[in-house]
């Protein structure tokens, strides 16, 4: 590991350190990642997990149910965004409507189940 990566584990560690000291039921904050095209994300600890403790660190814990967004045009579904409306209106888009829509297919994304959903061309996971 080169020592700027080294520093920067450290430095994970360290925070997650402060964060485990500072987080306690019922406590609401906000969470600000990616200072390019930053994402705000409002946070409230519902419960503190007890379990076995693992061997593997833990990756995902929990996932929400995707919110559902309805087409502008049409009312149905939508299954993807406009990555250059969306920052202006709202620029959700079913299958139909959204082949029809002016910016053209190369600025269309999927709606992922993430609050990064349209930021930086961010498509979701493959998986
Ligand atoms: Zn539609
Ligand atoms: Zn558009």
């Amino acid at each position: 590991m080169d020592t700027s990566l080294e520093l920067l584990s450290e430095r994970i560690l360290h925070v997650f350190g402060h964060i485990r000291q500072c987080l306690s039921e019922g406590l609401e904050f906000v969470h600000e990642y990616d200072f390019g095209s930053t994402t705000v994300l409002k946070l409230k600890v519902l419960a503190i997990h007890t379990g076995a403790k693992r061997k593997e660190k833990v990756i995902l814990m929990a996932r929400n149910l995707p919110p559902v967004f309805a087409c502008v045009e049409c009312g149905k579904q939508a299954t993807q965004l406009c990555g250059c409306c969306i920052y202006e209106e709202e620029a959700f888009y079913c299958d139909e409507c959204g082949a029809e829509h002016e910016c053209g297919e190369d600025m269309m994304l999927p709606v992922v189940n993430s609050p990064r959903m349209g930021v930086c061309g961010y498509c979701g996971e493959d998986a």
